[in-house]
């Protein structure tokens, strides 16, 4: 097909660039959107019953190869933080946190239904043995590369949550509806395995408050700071 060849050609040129001399860091960045982008080229299933090659989930993929040929050539990824501004393709418009609205699903994704997603849909973030979904989780391991650089840690406490932890999270928490911390059951964010909760310390709060949105992360519900969640601009 030839949107696949395009796509092909792209990442062969982008690691050509890596090759020429950009860091490891960049090279296994690339190497994680490769994986994701052949998985999702060749599994049959519900990425091609949701159109891979038209729904978001390749126009995300898409985005995330762009912000890293931004990054490695020097372009403005690689720049100081810009607060405010939206930069590279793959960054997020900051709002406050409750007006995001509802979360469109990666369409990648879409057809496991929320909390069904099998492990191997989903890609480690470089701690312990978190997942997300792999644009996001690329996207987020490049954050925590950049942050390090600063002398900024950031913590996980959980990724992508399974129906079954939804439910163990609502009990123990109470719905959010209800004054509580937990979504309803099936419809919250870590369930399509956009959402993090971080484990941050003022220096990094502020940090991810400034930078996040870089990197597709916001701060999408009131009266939750460590939840965060991969929201690209036109995702
Ligand atoms: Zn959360």
């Amino acid at each position: 097909m030839y949107a696949i060849s395009r796509v092909t050609e792209r990442i062969s040129q982008i690691q050509n660039r890596l090759q020429a001399g950009a860091s490891d860091q960049g090279a296994s960045f690339s190497n994680t959107l490769q994986t994701e982008l052949s998985t999702g080229l060749t599994k049959p299933g519900s990425r091609s019953e949701t159109g891979l090659l038209g729904g978001s989930s390749f126009l995300g993929a898409w985005s995330t190869v762009d912000a890293l040929s931004a990054r490695t050539s020097g372009g403005v990824l690689g720049g100081p933080p810009t607060p405010g501004l939206s930069v590279g393709t793959a960054a997020a418009i900051v709002r406050a946190p409750g007006d995001y609205g509802p979360l469109r699903p990666p369409g990648a994704l879409v057809g496991y239904g929320n909390g069904n997603i099998p492990r191997e849909a989903l890609a480690p973030i470089g701690i312990a043995n978190h997942r997300l979904w792999g644009p996001a989780a690329a996207s987020f391991r490049s954050m925590v590369v950049a942050a390090r650089r600063e002398g900024v840690e950031i913590g996980v406490t959980d990724s992508y949550r399974s129906l079954q932890g939804q439910e163990a999270v609502a009990a123990k928490k109470g719905l959010y509806a209800e004054g509580g911390l937990a979504a309803t059951p099936g419809t919250s964010n870590h369930g399509w395995g956009v959402a993090l909760d971080l484990d941050l310390d003022p220096q990094a709060q502020q940090w991810m408050r400034s930078n996040g949105a870089r990197y597709g992360f916001v701060e999408d519900v009131p009266r939750e700071p460590w939840h965060w969640t991969f929201r690209p601009a036109g995702s």
